[in-house]
């Protein structure tokens, strides 16, 4: 992004990230060494021109957007060491970025080879389950934690036009809850699919039924109605960006009421045409002056081409923000994180002996 000062760091202190995908954090040289190793053909020989490819550097759709997953996804889906590596390798570039706490979220469908249709990028098919895929991302994960002495958990996705799916993500999400994964999303194309199929909300309620926790990506580009239906029908926790609640004051209100957690990824929102490109003018702004819970993150830094200080830098620059503020967001985010309560606690003591700050509550 041309007007971020790269290289320079707003905010030095630990941080936790709440909203970003496993598989639109990939580095670029990855793709290039898998894209080798199994002789498949990509149209760039170097990380400059993959890069290229892969990246939106100026506002678009939603759709084009997740048009580029396209690029590369063929490369890494069905690969047994490429799955592994990207996920380590995650909590590596997070450990980097002063991320203390992620929850990084992904489609196991989307990595797998064994369903074909209707996956643009699944040309052949393989024997590389889904299930297979959520113990190859939790080995990598962990074996990234102990490498980088920082704490990584998932989050299964469900997407909004493959309902069919929904049912195995949360059987999925209950079998490797002892091992790493956390909770549910519901991600996808909200603006083609704006009402959640019945199989979504099936899985949704036997969530809800087995203690799994619940977040869903609504009110980025689709209208509050998609926000409304994810957290009284969906029964989420958290709100994956949820920027147009602001044009329904009524359920805005409410949702600050409940102290409902929003998933905020400002560079992403530009890019994805989900918010005014002007930074000034951003939702986030208003969730700050109203104290609302919310977290800032980095969604794809793939193909934003940007990482969490970036974000942070952005949030420092163009919208006012300050130290305090960053602390104060940082501790909302780890007590809406979907840790279990002790792990939690943990997490806050962390932060808060980082920050300097006396504790509010005693433990
Ligand atoms: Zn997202």
């Amino acid at each position: 992004m041309d007007e971020q000062p790269r290289g320079q760091v707003a905010f030095k202190q630990p941080k936790v990230e709440l909203h970003v995908h496993l598989d639109g954090s990939i580095r670029v040289q990855t793709i290039l060494d898998v894209a080798r190793k199994r002789g498949i053909r990509l149209p760039a020989n170097t990380v400059e021109e993959m890069t290229d490819i892969i990246i939106v550097d100026q506002p678009g759709s939603l759709t084009t957007f997740l048009g580029k997953f396209a690029e590369y996804m063929h490369v890494i889906a069905g690969d047994r060491g490429a799955i592994k590596r990207i996920a380590y390798e995650f909590v590596e570039d997070k450990a980097k970025e002063g991320v203390i706490y992620v929850e990084v979220r992904y489609s196991p469908h989307f990595l797998a080879n064994t369903k074909v249709d209707p996956i643009p990028w699944n040309q052949e098919e393989g024997d590389v389950s889904p299930d297979e895929v959520v113990r190859l991302v939790n080995e990598g994960l962990s074996e990234g934690e102990r490498a980088f002495n920082i704490k990584a958990r998932s989050i299964l996705c469900c997407m909004r036009h493959m309902p069919s799916w929904s049912m195995e993500v949360v059987e999925l999400c209950k079998k490797y809850r002892d091992d790493g994964v956390v909770a549910i999303d519901l991600a996808g194309d909200e603006s083609l699919n704006t009402q959640a199929n019945p199989e979504h909300k099936e899985a949704y309620m036997e969530a809800l039924r087995c203690g799994i926790h619940r977040t869903v990506h609504a009110g980025e580009v689709g209208p509050p109605d998609v926000v409304k239906e994810a957290v009284e029908v969906l029964r989420a926790e958290r709100v994956g960006h949820g920027y147009r609640t602001l044009e329904d004051p009524v359920l805005y209100k409410e949702l600050l009421a409940q102290d409902m957690h929003f998933e905020v990824c400002p560079i992403s929102s530009k890019l994805t045409g989900a918010c005014d490109p002007d930074f000034t003018k951003h939702p986030v702004i208003t969730f700050r002056k109203d104290k609302a819970n919310y977290s800032l993150n980095s969604d794809d830094p793939l193909i934003f081409h940007s990482n969490l200080h970036d974000d942070y830098n952005t949030a420092y620059n163009y919208m006012g923000f300050t130290e305090e503020e960053f602390k104060r967001l940082n501790i909302k985010s780890a007590e809406s994180c979907f840790l279990p309560e002790n792990e939690k606690q943990e997490l806050l003591q962390k932060l808060h002996k980082a920050y300097g700050m006396i504790l509010s509550t005693s433990f």
